[in-house]
């Protein structure tokens, strides 16, 4: 059996940890922290959410809760532990990020089969007889980076930012009202609803607020995550059609629809922190006070974290991975999560799992230049994730979410042509495709001697 190090315990690293020792592989896990931290990181546990306390929807029938039913499928630390700790957030899946780190710290550790050991790795250096991962995220540390460049050339980057936790006890409660939108599920959310006339002095405050300066910024924000004075800037209603959109919410004062609505999501189970939905921002700390003080319900609130913006670092992919995420210079050497060019949590923790799986066939002797041959396929949202990071054209190579735009159609299958059973008919796909590929998987564990019976996959 090979020796298997990981480094980074974030979401990608915790998640292929968990797999391989499911297994019954033996695992270093190797993180800069608690000693040391990235920029964002903050928190001495595993798997830290270092922004917003959502995964996203959960619903099977939308790109993010396909990609949780299949990672559900295949025993996912992240999803077990997230069901764990989940906090009410209508038809998302959000958590009490505390309690969920932790959860995974107390998961990983019953294994006992991961040794923790707290150390930056600089270089790209793998013993023949040791399989290394590297899942060092977003924030991968100056040194491992400058490595990285030498072996593949310069690494790409864009600009992710976070926004603003605020503490319920510092709201003004005649300023908000409880609801979900369109009434569905249980009301989770404060709205804080606006006036037109605060709407306007909001826009305009957020445009002309002092902003924290970045270097090539405005050309590469990753697109599905811009900073809520970007939005104000592109034009008067881009806000309320976006993150302060009002529909399906009605104000219970007036019995109407706001002009617009800021929502606050619960970021613990208590309650007692509040996350400024969609307000990620590069505003200076002073700013944020006073800009978010224009909202009524805000005008007192007392600042948990500030939002944030850093730089994501991601390799090019398709000049430096092979299928599976193993990396074309050395057959030892794979990646995972961000790092690779996808982009989100579940994202990056999907990435973990798969590759996870597959280290844990090499480890136990499987030939690592056959790895195209159990590779997820295409039809699953993770197959298909995996598949993204290595086919684009690396000239633009942008990191990616889950969509249903990279899934492939099985033409078989799917042949309704409404939207809503098309999607109904993607699941059952996914479901058939990643249920073939697990008797696969569970064969080559047989043949190579891994206790697949006893792991509880
Ligand atoms: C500011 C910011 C906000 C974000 N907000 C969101 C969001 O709201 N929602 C969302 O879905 N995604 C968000 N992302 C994107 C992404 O989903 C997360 O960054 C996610 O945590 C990536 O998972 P990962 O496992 O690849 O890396 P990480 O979770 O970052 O884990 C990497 C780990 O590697 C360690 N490490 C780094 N370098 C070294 C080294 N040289 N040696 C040893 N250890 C090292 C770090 O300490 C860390 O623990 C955000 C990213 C950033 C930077």
């Amino acid at each position: 059996m090979k020796r298997v190090k990981i480094v980074g315990a974030g979401l990608a690293g915790s998640e292929a940890a968990w797999q391989l020792a499911r297994l019954g592989i033996p695992v270093e896990l190797i993180d800069i922290k608690p000693g040391k931290m990235t920029p964002a990181h903050k928190k001495p546990y595993p798997a830290e959410l270092v922004c917003s306390n959502s995964f996203k929807s959960d619903d099977p029938q939308t790109a993010s809760g396909l990609l949780k039913r299949e990672m559900r499928q295949l025993d996912s630390i992240i999803l077990a532990a997230a069901d764990q700790t989940r906090v009410p957030a209508g038809s998302a899946l959000a958590v009490d990020r505390d309690a969920f780190a932790r959860t995974v710290g107390v998961m990983l550790e019953a294994t006992k089969l991961i040794k923790y050991t707290e150390r930056e790795i600089c270089s790209l250096e793998v013993e023949p007889d040791t399989v290394l991962l590297l899942a060092t995220g977003p924030l991968t540390t100056e040194k491992l980076m400058s490595a990285m460049s030498k072996e593949w050339g310069e690494l790409l980057h864009f600009f992710d930012a976070a926004a603003p936790i605020v503490s319920f006890d510092s709201l003004d409660s005649s300023n908000y009202f409880t609801a979900s939108r369109y009434g569905k599920g249980s009301a989770d959310y404060l709205n804080c609803p606006l006036d037109q006339k605060t709407y306007l002095k909001f826009r305009k405050a957020l445009i002309e607020a002092d902003k924290v300066a970045i270097r090539e910024f405005d050309r590469k924000v990753f697109q599905h995550c811009q900073p809520i004075e970007i939005l104000a800037e592109k034009g008067e209603d881009t806000m309320r059609f976006g993150p302060l959109k009002p529909v399906g919410l009605t104000d219970p004062r007036t019995g109407k629809q706001p002009y617009a609505v800021l929502q606050l999501r619960r970021e613990q189970t208590t309650g007692e922190m509040y996350n400024l939905v969609g307000c990620q921002t590069r505003m200076t700390f002073t700013a944020q006070r006073e800009v978010f003080g224009i909202i009524p319900a805000l005008r007192q609130a007392e600042y948990l974290r500030y939002g944030v913006m850093h730089r994501n670092h991601y390799v090019k992919g398709p000049e430096v991975l092979d299928t599976g995420n193993q990396t074309k210079t050395r057959h030892n050497l794979f990646l995972a999560g961000q790092i690779t060019g996808v982009e989100g949590y579940m994202e990056s923790a999907a990435s973990g799992l798969i590759t996870g799986r597959l280290i844990a066939l090499i480890a136990a002797g499987y030939p690592a230049d056959r790895i195209g041959e159990i590779v997820l396929p295409s039809t699953t949202m993770m197959g298909a994730l995996s598949a993204y990071v290595l086919s684009t054209d690396s000239k633009d190579f942008q990191p990616m979410n889950a969509n249903f735009g990279i899934i492939q159609y099985d033409s078989e299958l799917i042949t309704a042509r409404r939207k809503q059973e098309r999607r109904a008919q993607l699941v059952s796909a996914s479901d058939l495709h990643l249920a073939s590929w697990r008797e696969r998987y569970q064969k080559l564990c047989n043949e190579y001697g891994i206790r697949y019976e006893n792991s509880g996959l």
